[in-house]
This record gives C-alpha cells, structure tokens and sequence, in this order.
C-alpha cells in the first residue's frame, strides 16, 4: 500500500489484529520460519537435531519452550567455528544484500527487501510526509543509521543521514533546514539543546522540532518531562536489537509500555530454563524473528530484563506492550523465584530522598531466600521517620519489584563502600 492510502492512524492490520487472529498468524509465521530455517540453516538443524525436536512440533509460540535459548556468545562462537554466519544464513551468500556487524564481532546479513516493518515503530510516533528528520545514529557497521533512514522514508518524511556526533553541524543543520524530527538517544539530544542555548538561540524560538525517537538508552521520566513541558518536543520509545537488526517494540501516543512487532515472537522467559513467563514477570526477553528468513536465528536471547502486560491500550494497537529494560540478566539475582534487578531497585531507594546510598544482601535462611536492604540516610533521622521510611520503602519495593523485602537496616553514612555491587548474594547451596 503507497503511504499516501494509509489510514492515518495505523501502519498496517498486522498492528490491530484479534487475539485469536494474532495466534493463528504466529501458529503459522513460526511453523514456515522453523521449517524453512531447519531445511537451510545447518546451526538450526544441529540445534534441533541436539534436543531431539522436529520442526513439525514447533507449531505455536508455547512449543518454542522445546528448543534452548540461543546467546549472543553461542553467535560469537558459532561464527568462528563456521565463518562467517555460523550456520544460520539460509540463503546462498551471493544474495546476501547487506552485513553489519555488532561487537562480538557478529555478523549479520539482511535482505534489503525484508525490512519495511521498522517504520511502524516511526509512524506511530507520527512520522509523516513533510517531517525533515536528522537521523543521528551511525551509519556504519551497525545496522542502526541505514535501517531507521530507510524507515523515515518509509513514512513519507524526509532523512537527513547527520549520523553521530558533530554537535554544532546538528544544530546548523536542524536550524538551516527547520528540521522537525529527531531519531537518536535522548542524552543526545539533551546535547544538541544545551549547546544551542550556549550559542545564544532560543531553543523553542529559533528551532522547529516537533518530535524525537529515542532508542539504544531508556528515556529517564524526569528527562521526558523536559523534553515535553519545557520545549514541547513529543517524544517516543523503542527497543532494538542490533543482532536481530532493529526495532522490535515501540511507543504509541499512549507511552506506556512499548507494542511488540509482529514480524517477531517475543517471548519473556526465565534464563535459566527458557520458560515462558506470564504477564508482569521480568525475564529476558527472547527473539525469533520471522520475517527475515535470512538470518536462521530462532530464541535469541538478549540478555535484556523486561515484562509484558496484556491490558487493552487506548491507541487501538493489539499487541502485547513491553514495560521497558528494567536491566540485563548479568545484573539480576533470583531471589524467592522472581528476579531482583540492581537498577530497578535503585529507582525505588533513590526515589526517596533521605537515601543516600543502598545495598540488597541476600541470604538463605532454612531453605527461604532472604533479603535485607541496608540504608544510609543523607541526613540524621528521628525514628519515627525510620519507620515511616520502612514501610514506604517496603511498600514501593514490592509494587515496582514485585517481591517483598524482609528487613530494612539503616547503618551508619559511610558505611556501604561505593565500588561495592548494589546487589550481594551470599547464599550458598551445599
Ligand atoms: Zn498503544
């Protein structure tokens, strides 16, 4: 469909599908992708092959549990193995459009014609015809710079391939050509209007931005505010993934949590099984792609920490939303079951402002996990305050963590050494 037929509102029907819909498009979007790959992919085929599956048992999302995550050090080491795809590419090499390659190295080929999917994650940030966008992602090596460009055109806008860096050309070039998009990370473009006030313009006089697109860092909700009360910039989240080249969750008007792709099955899972979880369990997330057949990757496993939620979003959209990286998995301790991220933690204790400094300990107690938080006030405190402190603590702890903390224990400032990790286990399992 040319972009002038679209209706406003929606990219494509994939986007407002049915439930019931959307799980027969994946029952089948799996089973091709999972048959095509074990046929052409020698990776895929030795890793079925290894746990016994046949393609014909992976035929819904729920089957995908049969068949091991794979991680970005498996890539790293299947491709040394077997240069230069490690037994994923499923097409012959000479078809290979494009390679970019992530730290690792990892490579990864796409098809040119694969990838129009990216811009639904810019169209629902309300990219359109007439925007002129500077694109300040790299353009080489990393699939980031071309793939989003391409997704800019794909809404009717105009590109400006700026790429990084060269803060004061940016800012010439979003003022000289009254630039009205922005796709970057957010702390660069904090950057560019720091440094056009230091010029002497007046941000919001002088420049035309209207909207930004942030990936590759989370957007911080005191710096959104910014960005939106201060210089009326409408802002928009994704989340991308280099190894599986691109965008695959994205925000809508509604910015609460982020619409999963469907040329993906994402799934959230506990790392260390590979189980599925439900809504509202931080896990890892998982990708298969199933649109860019080239690249055989089945279960990738980011290393990211997130959940989902399932509740109906106003935006009219269908999918699943993610509720943001609360964290990698190298970060996380499992505690009682559920995972304990040091960065969401974080959140809760700095929220508060007495707190000064934190750390979780974590136990084992006659086989029940543990978990103390210690604290250091900024200032002296009466104990009344401590204890109202306590039960705020406790209580927002278990609202954005989601498990309960068994003690809190304030100790002297001074005492949690700084180079300390914020999250201690000292468990031990004899
Ligand atoms: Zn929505």
């Amino acid at each position: 469909m040319a972009v002038k037929d679209k209706p406003d509102e929606f990219f494509d029907q994939l986007e407002i599908m049915p439930a019931d819909t959307r799980e027969k498009y994946y029952s089948q979007q799996l089973s091709q992708t999972v048959d095509h790959a074990y046929r052409h992919a020698p990776a895929v085929k030795a890793i079925f092959d290894k746990t016994g599956v046949r393609p014909s048992q992976i035929r819904t999302v729920k089957d995908l549990e049969k068949l091991p995550i794979t991680r970005k050090t498996d890539l790293i080491e299947l491709q040394k193995k077997s240069p230069p795809y490690g037994g994923f590419l499923t097409i012959p090499p000479e078809d290979v459009d494009r390679i970019f390659l992530s730290p690792g190295p990892v490579y990864e080929p796409i098809q040119h014609a694969g990838i129009k999917w990216f811009a639904k994650a810019f169209w629902a940030a309300g990219f359109r015809r007439g925007d002129v966008v500077i694109n300040t992602f790299t353009y080489h090596l990393s699939p980031a710079g071309i793939l989003f460009h391409e997704a800019i055109r794909d809404c009717g806008a105009t590109a400006v391939p700026t790429g990084t860096g060269n803060t004061e050309i940016q800012i010439q070039t979003m003022h000289d050509l009254k630039v009205t998009g922005f796709v970057g990370t957010p702390s660069f473009l904090m950057t560019l209007i720091k440094r056009a006030e230091e010029m002497g313009y007046n941000f919001r006089q002088d420049f035309s931005l209207q909207r930004a697109w942030f990936t590759g860092e989370p957007l911080a909700p005191s710096l959104r505010k910014t960005f939106e009360e201060d210089y009326q910039i409408d802002t928009y989240q994704a989340y991308a993934v280099t190894e599986t080249g691109g965008a695959l969750a994205y925000e809508c008007r509604e910015k609460s949590g982020m619409h999963l792709m469907d040329e993906y099955v994402i799934e959230i899972v506990d790392p260390e099984t590979g189980k599925q979880l439900g809504p509202g369990e931080i896990g890892e997330i998982a990708v298969t792609p199933v649109h860019n057949k080239v690249w055989g990757l089945i279960r990738f496993g980011t290393g990211d920490l997130s959940s989902y939620i399932v509740e109906p979003c106003s935006c009219g959209r269908t999918a699943k939303k993610l509720t943001g990286i609360v964290g990698r998995t190298s970060d996380a301790v499992k505690v009682r079951g559920m995972f304990v991220v040091a960065r969401q933690a974080e959140q809760v204790c700095l929220s508060f402002e007495p707190v000064s400094r934190f750390q979780i300990r974590i136990a084992r107690q006659e086989q029940r996990d543990e978990m103390t938080l210690k604290v250091e006030l900024e200032h002296e405190a009466t104990e009344k305050d401590k204890q109202k402190l306590t039960s705020d603590l406790k209580q927002k702890f278990q609202d954005v963590c989601r498990i309960k903390l068994d003690q809190i224990d304030f100790v002297e400032k001074g005492t949690i050494p700084e180079e300390q990790p914020k999250i201690v286990d000292e468990r031990t399992w004899e």
